[in-house]
């Protein structure tokens, strides 16, 4: 069990999300970072199923080994990589921690030296020392800015800005939250006058919550199409960084990309971890992330943010610090509900619209699928269309799909985690709701499932 508050939320958080790549990422670097040695080990062992040949995750596991003296197992996990010429420099500094840990220092000392000659922030006075190699007189192991591998000095955060091709007709169902965003986000920049002759200003943030795969990411997107606005979509990935103060300029760099771009709607994935309740936060630096986010949010000057509109998600909005809700923050809570019936229709004939179709029957498959949300649907559309594939390709014509089609995909579809995540949402919302938080979210939760 960890004993570490911060930790388990994100383990929580992980266990909701098991296909969420960045999440299960910084759950494992976390697990390191604090010296969880064998869990960090299982977690990027995880990870790594989802991204089999991902650099920083196999570095990752590669540093758990060598910390735990697992030096073969280091050695076998980079050894894919350092075959190639260009791998990344830190890679090279594990394979020679894990050479000398073998008693192999003559070829420890060989890598060491490559990787630092590429990239001399990778240097570690200490294991030089070991190797009987000067320790180099720049700056030892000053963080490179930036995400952790071969990038540029200056380089800003990963995220990049789209232009959405999508607007609310593309999002089924959700009128209440459609409207909600209308009002908060759209109108502000459709009818500025109006809005600066009431002494109200477009932006601000808005919070969705609900559980995975229920459309908040595709609502976003929606969201920036219908405003004409560019779409910045910001994953954890692109802000966390193993690096202390290179999360807080990443993240810095995100807002000003927005602000370059505006209007922009700047979207927040999985915001949980970056504005998790600083109570739970034993890490001064993790802290420290939090203060920046919301020091971006506020803005340097009254205007900083204006025509950025900051729309953020999460499946789990009871780890986030209430400082985030004031207003100008994300002063707006909306609950993404998974889709009842008739909004499963609907959003089954969105995603079937440019598919060869025989009559269907959407609502007779909605009927079918309790508990699904948009993208279990999206599964069971993709698996029913391969199918039909096959079939076309085999009677060398296209044949259309049927309600029998999806109504069999259906069959051999199990809905991913709505039922937990309304008992896990109950847990944490039933006895604390005094300020009226979750009033959205209460009649869901009471309800028998
Ligand atoms: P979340 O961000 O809540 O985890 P996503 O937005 O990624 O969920 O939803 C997954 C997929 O499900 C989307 O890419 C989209 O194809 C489909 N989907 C979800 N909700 C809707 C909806 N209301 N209308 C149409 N498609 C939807």
């Amino acid at each position: 069990m960890l004993d570490d508050a911060g930790l388990q939320a994100l383990r929580e958080a992980a266990r909701l999300s098991p296909d969420n790549l960045p999440l299960r990422r910084h759950l494992a670097e976390q697990l390191l970072a604090k010296g969880y040695l064998a869990d960090a080990e299982t977690e990027f062992r995880a990870a790594l199923m989802l991204a089999p040949k991902d650099a920083d995750i196999t570095a990752g596991l590669a540093e758990a080994f060598v910390r735990q003296s697992a030096h073969g197992a280091a050695l076998s996990a980079l050894e894919p990589f350092l075959a190639a010429p260009g791998y990344p420099p830190r890679m090279g500094v594990l394979a020679a921690r894990a050479l000398l840990g073998e008693g192999e220092t003559g070829r420890a000392a060989q890598r060491y030296h490559e990787a630092v000659s590429r990239d001399p922030s990778v240097a570690d006075p200490e294991l030089a020392a070991r190797l009987t190699i000067p320790a180099p007189s720049t700056p030892a192991y000053a963080p490179p800015p930036g995400p952790a591998y071969a990038t540029p000095a200056d380089a800003p955060s990963g995220a990049e800005v789209e232009k959405s091709k999508m607007n609310f007709a593309d999002v089924a169902g959700m009128e209440a939250v459609k409207e909600s965003l209308r009002v908060k986000l759209l109108l502000p920049i459709q009818q500025p006058d109006l809005f600066a002759a009431y002494g109200k200003r477009a932006g601000g943030g808005v919070l969705m919550y609900g559980p995975p795969g229920a459309g908040k990411t595709h609502l976003a997107r929606a969201a920036a199409g219908e405003l004409g606005a560019a779409f910045v979509n910001v994953g954890l990935a692109d802000i966390l960084d193993m690096y202390v103060g290179s999360s807080e300029r990443n993240l810095r760099a995100t807002f000003d990309l927005a602000r370059r771009n505006r209007p922009c709607v700047l979207f927040f994935d999985e915001v949980d971890a970056l504005a998790a309740r600083r109570s739970d936060m034993r890490q001064a630096h993790t802290r420290q992330l939090v203060n920046q986010f919301l020091a971006e949010l506020d803005g340097v000057d009254p205007n900083a943010n204006e025509g950025v509109l900051v729309l953020a998600a999460t499946n789990a909005p009871w780890y986030i610090d209430v400082a985030f809700r004031r207003p100008g923050r994300f002063d707006q809570l909306v609950f993404v509900p998974p889709p009842d019936a008739a909004a499963r229709a609907a959003i089954l004939r969105i995603l079937c619209r440019d598919k060869p179709l025989a009559e269907m029957d959407f609502d007779a498959v909605a009927r079918v699928t309790d508990f699904f949300v948009g993208a279990d649907l999206k599964g069971l559309v993709d698996r029913a269309v391969e199918v039909k594939l096959q079939q076309s390709i085999s009677a060398g014509r296209p044949i259309p799909m049927t309600t029998n089609d999806l109504l069999a995909a259906a069959q051999g579809t199990r809905p991913t985690a709505v039922r937990e995540w309304l008992a896990t949402a109950r847990n944490y919302v039933l006895h604390a709701n005094e300020s009226g938080a979750w009033d959205e979210l209460m009649p869901w939760i009471k309800r028998k499932w």
